[in-house]
């Protein structure tokens, strides 16, 4: 398969050749069309297979850049792994005028408030400032169609269920959700059975 093949519009295939992607890998090539039709996935995935550029593209195809509102949000288990996903949300959605936020933890609350009032179109964040940012209803979450929980099991043995929870909870009941995690112990089979419907299951 090629990224020609999988339907995107121009300016994110753009995107992604600039970024130096020639061929999709094999998690790409199984994950992006079903995500970027809004189906629940479970990818079982390591760092190295390519799973940022997956969930990073299939969110790029799916928000409307004219909407200035949250339309997609993306957990991440350390501010590190935010702020490199922020990077290929931002370097492949180069040609579509599409604003990426990091909301981590370490950073001003005010700062983080003042950006997000100005309109950002996808969220990428650690559960606790996402959380925080929610109940102070600076991050609104009823926009947002595409929710990824990235390092699934990372996030979960970190002990930031509750706080997963609670932003769930505040999102639109149909939201797609998308989880990747390298392995798949019982606190995330809880995840998956809780919040997701039919999923599509990818292991790679
Ligand atoms: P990840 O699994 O997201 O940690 O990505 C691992 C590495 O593979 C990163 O350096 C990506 O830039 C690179 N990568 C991801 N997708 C592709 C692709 N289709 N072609 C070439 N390199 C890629």
């Amino acid at each position: 398969g090629t990224f020609d093949e999988m339907g995107l519009k121009e300016e994110l295939l753009r995107g992604i050749y600039a970024f130096g992607f020639e061929k999709p890998s094999a998690i790409q090539q199984r994950a992006i069309v079903p995500c970027t039709t809004g189906k629940d996935v479970i990818a079982q995935a390591q760092s190295g297979t390519g799973k940022t550029a997956t969930f990073s593209v299939s969110i790029l195809q799916r928000i409307d850049h004219t909407n200035p509102t949250v339309q997609a949000l993306v957990m991440a288990p350390t501010r590190e792994l935010a702020q490199q996903i922020q990077k290929v949300l931002s370097a492949l959605g180069e040609y579509m005028n599409v604003s990426v936020h990091a909301c981590i933890g370490g950073t001003s609350i005010r700062d983080d408030q003042r950006k997000l009032e100005s309109g950002v179109h996808v969220v990428v964040g650690t559960p606790g400032r996402v959380n925080d940012m929610v109940s102070r209803n600076a991050l609104h979450t009823d926009s947002i169609k595409m929710f990824v929980l990235d390092e699934a099991d990372e996030m979960l043995s970190s002990g930031f269920k509750d706080q997963i929870y609670e932003v769930f909870k505040t999102m639109p009941n149909d939201v797609q959700v998308v989880l990747l995690s390298a392995t798949m112990p019982n606190e995330v089979l809880e995840v998956t059975a809780k919040f997701m419907r039919e999923p599509i299951r990818i292991l790679v």
